[in-house]
């Protein structure tokens, strides 16, 4: 595998580690230093980093890899994602997750996609189970799935306060954290339980339950469309301060056509660490190739979208550019903050002997122009270099 030598860039690790030279091989990062001399006779390229900023590649927790949707009919299915829909957008980590169908929608194909991803050159892992409960496993039960199962690093997206939901109890629901936290503990991984949370009125308070009548701790469980609405947002600030909990922000709303209700993930980032939310209990995920109904002004139907996966870095970019956020605090829920909460402890980090999954962007606009993913360019000054199999 090629080495490669970035030189003179700005790191943001996420922390901001001043101007360094990078050596890439082996699908790690080798050596961090002020200055590296360049071995071009030994065959490393050099990238000029001059200008740009270095940081993690980031972490999609949530992505509909295989396809979402399906809600209006077997029509609205929403296609399968192809690996670009991925890297162009400097995501480089992916948890493949089924949604409201888990008849259609299948753990065999959940896994064999999530193979092929890995293959085309990303790192990838899924949930088990779909919306439903009892959730529906490959092997039979949840511990079995989370243990057997390299790929499987959790449950989810398990959904509740929604009209979609199975309408768990709470103690099924807590049944479900249990298991999944057991089959974690178990087999050394995260044992996290993603979480789709819906308009209910009950809002979070099944997370609240598990907290104060179990030990389980608040890492294992993960809600997501926190920013679906003010209110919701407001009651996940409440979670996380007063409870230590985990709240994810979904960015694949387009910012054009948001509910009269709906919060922006940028802004909601903001709005929570205004409030005092500390950073480290944040994660962004797109919600990607779900499907995404599009409604004007009025709140006409104009038709079915599909969520990006790039509408995290567009989030992130919007959270310094137009929100304020220092870009090492705007950085973390995309990639340190994922990678802590799903025990990937070689990612979502620039250090030594890290995945050398790696983005290049101008120090100044903050536009995505290089992407590197376990040591391999992916897209290089936004030319595209590796493709999906049928892209
Ligand atoms: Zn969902």
């Amino acid at each position: 595998m090629k080495l490669y030598l970035i030189k003179h860039v700005q790191v943001y690790a996420p922390q901001p580690q001043g101007c360094r030279d990078v050596l890439t091989g082996g699908g790690r990062i080798l050596k961090i230093a002020k200055e590296l001399p360049a071995e071009e006779a030994y065959g490393v390229e050099v990238i000029d980093g001059t200008g740009k900023i270095l940081m993690p590649g980031l972490i999609d927790a949530h992505v509909h890899i295989v396809g979402g949707g399906g809600e209006g009919g077997a029509k609205t299915r929403t296609p399968e994602i192809m690996l670009t829909d991925i890297t162009t957008g400097g995501v480089t980590t992916v948890v493949g997750t089924l949604g409201t169908d888990g008849c259609t929608r299948t753990m065999t194909n959940l896994l064999a996609k999530a193979k092929g991803l890995e293959e085309e050159g990303i790192t990838t892992y899924v949930y088990t189970g779909s919306y439903q409960v009892p959730v529906r496993t490959l092997t039979g039960n949840i511990q079995d799935d989370i243990i057997l199962l390299d790929r499987v690093v959790g449950t989810g997206e398990i959904a509740i306060s929604d009209h979609r939901s199975s309408q768990p109890t709470k103690e099924e629901f807590a049944k479900i954290v249990a298991d999944t936290r057991v089959g974690g503990i178990l087999s050394a991984k995260a044992g996290l339980v993603n979480i789709h949370m819906g308009d209910g009125a009950e809002k979070l308070d099944f997370l609240r339950y598990v907290l104060a009548n179990t030990q389980i701790p608040s890492e294992n469980m993960l809600p997501t469309h926190i920013n679906r609405s003010t209110t919701l947002m407001k009651d996940g600030i409440d979670y996380a301060k007063t409870m230590g909990g985990y709240i994810d922000l979904t960015t694949s709303s387009d910012p054009d056509f948001l509910e009269p209700d709906e919060v922006k993930a940028s802004t909601g980032l903001k709005m929570a660490l205004d409030a005092g939310v500390p950073v480290e209990q944040i994660t962004f995920s797109s919600d990607g190739q779900g499907s995404l109904p599009i409604f004007d002004a009025n709140g006409t139907f104009l038709g079915l979208g599909v969520g990006k996966v790039t509408s995290m870095y567009r989030e992130l970019r919007d959270a310094v550019l137009q929100d304020g956020v220092a870009l090492e605090d705007a950085l973390m829920p995309v990639t340190a903050n994922p990678a802590r909460l799903l025990k990937l402890s070689a990612k979502g980090k620039i250090e030594e002997q890290a995945d050398a999954d790696l983005i290049l962007a101008d120090a100044k606009t903050l536009k995505l122009e290089t992407v590197m993913a376990k040591g391999v360019l992916m897209i290089r000054q936004k030319e595209i270099l590796v493709k999906g199999t049928f892209e």
